[in-house]
């Protein structure tokens, strides 16, 4: 029994507004939906609740809050709370930001993130809205996100939400393969994650990565050994959706969205 799936808007943004992705979903019989914050502004957020609610979409995240070494971080978080909250989002994915602009001191931005997330936490919280913390791949400290590791994003979440034993934790993360595939603590770090897990976002690493943001691959075109991460997230007692993300300016964002749509649908039961 597969779980079920999620279109990360990502996926078809080149092509597609998210109206038409919304639409998308629903003719291609995807349940889920994460969408990213620049295309709910554009459709507005009144349109973009309405549409998700009438097509009965799950939504499984919203991209997303964090970068808490940006001057902004404040307000864009408390704002992306909002918006999740008003989209019933089932986690806000927080990628956490890197260096700012000058600096050389990875150990600052790593403390500032902590504490960036001890603070908004609380509003979280009182939002419904739980906290996804994505680690991202290291090649991506620098720019995006300077939690680069499964198991240092569990020691924040422990840290900052030791008391929480509810079913649904206020503060997790969002696993993406596409960043912890090559981790030789991830199946440790996947079992001690257990309800943490908030979301599950799904790709391949391509070889060779031709762009190291926009080449990910279709689940099946690279290697990644998806069925296995599958059984130590499944065994982590994860029962949410399959996200799949995948940003790709050579391939996927070229062709017609449909074909993806019906690709990943088929990939995801084939290849995951
Ligand atoms: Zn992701």
């Amino acid at each position: 029994m597969r779980l079920k799936l999620s279109l990360n808007t990502a996926t078809a943004r080149k092509q597609w507004t998210l109206a038409q992705i919304i639409d998308g979903c629903a003719r291609h019989d995807i349940r889920g939906i994460s969408p990213w914050r620049d295309q709910v502004a554009q459709m507005t957020l009144s349109k973009a609740q309405k549409a998700i609610a009438a097509n009965s979409l799950t939504v499984t995240g919203l991209c997303r809050g964090g970068f808490f070494t940006a001057p902004d971080w404040r307000d864009d978080n408390r704002r992306a709370i909002e918006e999740a909250a008003t989209l019933g989002a089932r986690c806000l994915v927080l990628v956490v930001g890197g260096l700012p602009s000058g600096s050389k001191d990875i150990e600052k931005s790593r403390s500032e993130v902590y504490e960036g997330i001890a603070e908004i936490l609380p509003e979280a919280r009182k939002a419904g809205v739980p906290l996804a913390i994505e680690p991202l791949h290291p090649m991506q400290a620098a720019e995006r996100a300077c939690i680069n590791t499964l198991e240092q994003a569990l020691d924040i979440c422990e840290e900052l939400d030791e008391a929480d034993t509810s079913a649904q934790c206020a503060l997790g993360v969002a696993l993406d393969v596409y960043h912890v595939w090559w981790d030789p603590k991830l199946e440790a770090q996947v079992k001690r994650a257990g309800k943490r897990i908030l979301a599950y976002h799904l790709c391949d690493w391509l070889v060779p990565t031709r762009d190291l943001f926009n080449d990910r691959g279709m689940m099946g075109d690279g290697v990644i050994d998806l069925p296995k991460i599958r059984r130590w997230v499944e065994g982590a007692g994860y029962a949410g959706f399959d996200e799949v993300e995948i940003f790709s300016e050579l391939d996927w964002w070229k062709r017609d969205p449909d074909e993806v749509l019906e690709t990943c649908k088929e990939r995801h039961l084939r290849c995951t």
